[in-house]
């Protein structure tokens, strides 16, 4: 923890607090207090078993939705402290910006979306909102972890007008094209550099893209032309990640760079000052914000599209799609606490209630256990 903040950092001064009022913590801050009871929630330790691109039985050596979260919280809190931003919030933002997400990564999501389309639709990052709010059922006096209002604010990331109008003050910043704090911004931005990052590497171990295809890439190539010329005889595993630490070391010194530049113009005296702002005061400078597009354009290309990968997406789309079905044409197929889960929203809010219980069920499986589903649901050799 820096003990020295910015005027414009997220305090526990200027805090909006939580929905629901508690005592202050003895011994923590407030931001620590979000950050332990997120890791100790349930969606949090189930994100082990989640996608990042590879489903997570394809091998032990992929990211997963929770080391890369780790990743995220190691890169924001790096940058954080040299901003003299709060640490303890951008962990906790960090910590549970994916525990929203289905099971098999994008493919869950967008397949789960297309079952909700009658329904609202269904949105990872409003999904983790929703777990902290209301999901988590870990404490006697209120339903979810009762966060404070800047954690929540730095979730949710991203939210149609439409949907901004059902959340109240969290939704505001989305009608009136306003900043979160900048260690939700910040959160953001790690966020993006941690996967970039790691898809390269992870791509590389699964064989999908080589050492040449990744040589194409002008952030990659002035890295690896580097690294070639002052290390003899490196294994290719070792140069790759020589070259990709550095490809970070290079983004989050220009974020940081970009982002102290952006600070002193835009001269923010208090968060308010942040929160009025046009545009994001984290960001990268032009150049490295071109970088960043085409590695994001080879990444989609080369690996999220690629033909193995895409089977994998249809498979994963299929099993949500299945589950879905089968559990809102019978709810008592569901575990009995979700099935009179069902009862009680189907009574309030008909089979827009129903579906979204079924939804929160999906949205809460982990890969293995959504296959596991699926085989006892389908498989006619289980009939027990
Ligand atoms: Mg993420």
């Amino acid at each position: 923890m820096n003990f020295f903040l910015a005027s414009y950092a997220a305090t526990v001064t200027n805090s909006r607090g939580r929905r629901q009022q508690e005592p202050s913590p003895n011994y923590r801050t407030e931001y620590q207090r979000d950050r332990d009871r997120i890791v100790h929630s349930a969606a949090f330790r189930r994100l082990e078993y989640k996608t990042q691109v590879f489903v997570n039985h394809e091998g032990d050596m992929f990211r997963t939705r929770l080391t890369h979260s780790v990743e995220v919280a190691q890169i924001a809190r790096s940058i954080c402290r040299i901003l003299n931003l709060n640490e303890d919030l951008v962990e906790a933002i960090a910590l549970a910006h994916d525990l929203g997400h289905t099971p098999f990564g994008h493919a869950g999501q967008d397949s789960l979306n297309r079952c909700m389309s009658e329904f609202g639709g269904f949105e990872h990052n409003l999904q983790s909102l929703r777990v902290v709010d209301e999901l988590e059922e870990r404490y006697a006096e209120f339903s979810g972890l009762n966060l404070t209002y800047e954690s929540r604010e730095g979730i949710l990331k991203h939210c149609s007008p439409y949907r901004a109008k059902e959340l109240g003050e969290l939704g505001e910043r989305f009608i009136n094209k306003q900043q979160p704090s900048l260690e939700a911004q910040l959160a953001n931005v790690a966020d993006e550099i941690a996967y970039n990052n790691h898809d390269m590497d992870d791509g590389m171990r699964s064989g999908l893209i080589t050492l040449e295809q990744l040589c194409e890439m002008p952030l990659f190539a002035e890295q690896h032309e580097f690294v070639i010329g002052h290390y003899k005889n490196l294994t290719e595993r070792r140069t790759i990640h020589e070259v990709v630490r550095r490809m970070i070391n290079a983004q989050v010194t220009d974020l940081i760079d970009t982002s102290i530049e952006n600070i002193k113009n835009a001269a923010p005296e208090t968060i308010d000052d942040i929160r009025q702002q046009e545009k994001s005061l984290i960001s990268f400078s032009d150049e490295m914000y071109a970088y960043n597009l085409e590695l994001k354009r080879f990444l989609r290309k080369g690996l999220y599209q690629h033909y193995r990968v895409r089977r994998m997406s249809a498979k994963a789309g299929r099993i949500i799609k299945s589950l879905f079905d089968v559990f809102v044409e019978d709810p008592h197929l569901l575990p009995p606490e979700y099935d009179s889960k069902v009862s009680q929203m189907e009574k309030a809010e008909g089979d827009t209630g129903k579906a979204r219980v079924v939804a929160d069920y999906i949205a809460g499986m982990t890969d293995r256990y959504a296959i596991g589903e699926f085989e006892r649901l389908f498989n006619p050799s289980q009939l027990t």
